[in-house]
């Protein structure tokens, strides 16, 4: 296929180009300036479930973050929290997460060590609980399934970070100290009571066997 350039104008067209070229200028211009004047308004910010929400078609729609921020809804998915006081080191949401990003170490004590703030007793500490929400898909599994309902999703959505470390988020209030404490206490607890069961328990030479009757069983067998 062979193009042909046009080097020769009439008058008629080199004045019409002249004329869409401008006209086309102030289409683009007057586009602009209804935009501008647009955006001295703007839209709340509301949530979807407002009755206004889509009643506001015109106004600036972009937020000054991070002084002005988007409406969360309460049921969003967000950053985790775990509110330790109430956790019971069930292990449960560490075996619902699909991507285990949640790391638990309990250490048993040898008594009860407290009520949860809905009165669930508590018989684990809380050695290490992390969440590493790098991992996290937001699935919001592991908040269904707490019994205590103490591992909840937030409105903290901004904790962006170039340390990759930092997007672990640890939640044991227990120290290293205290941790080794913990540990000895249920460890001499378990061999206090070995050594109960152990000197408890009847010596072998003691134990009398019941002897079987063979008079008994042949009278019985005489009486068939
Ligand atoms: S929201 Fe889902 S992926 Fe994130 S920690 Fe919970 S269960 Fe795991
Ligand atoms: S499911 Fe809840 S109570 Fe159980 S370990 Fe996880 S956060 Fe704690």
């Amino acid at each position: 296929m062979r193009y042909t350039i046009k080097t020769s104008y009439t008058f008629e067209s080199y004045w019409a180009a002249i004329f869409t070229g401008t006209s086309s200028l102030f289409k683009g211009l007057r586009l602009s300036l209804s935009h501008i004047l647009k955006s001295r308004k703007r839209k709340k910010i509301t949530a979807i479930t407002d009755p206004d929400y889509f009643k506001q078609a015109t106004g600036r729609v972009t937020l000054l973050y991070p002084y002005e921020k988007p409406f969360l809804t309460d049921n969003g998915r967000h950053q985790l929290h775990n509110e330790i006081e109430d956790c019971i080191v069930c292990d449960k949401c560490v075996k619902v997460c699909p991507v285990n990003c949640i790391e638990i170490e309990s250490i048993k004590a040898p008594y009860e060590i407290g009520k949860t703030s809905d009165g669930t007793t508590k018989r684990l500490y809380a050695a290490q609980f992390d969440i590493d929400m790098g991992k996290c898909c937001f699935c919001g599994l592991c908040t269904t399934v707490c019994p205590t309902e103490c591992l909840t999703m937030t409105n903290t959505y901004s904790y962006g970070t170039s340390d990759i470390n930092k997007l672990t988020f640890h939640f044991s209030a227990l120290t290293d100290k205290e941790i080794e404490e913990k540990k000895k206490e249920i460890s001499s607890y378990q061999k206090d009571k070995e050594n109960n069961k152990s000197s408890n328990s009847l010596p072998h030479s003691s134990i009398i066997k019941p002897k079987l009757n063979s008079n008994s069983t042949e009278n019985k067998k005489d009486d068939n």
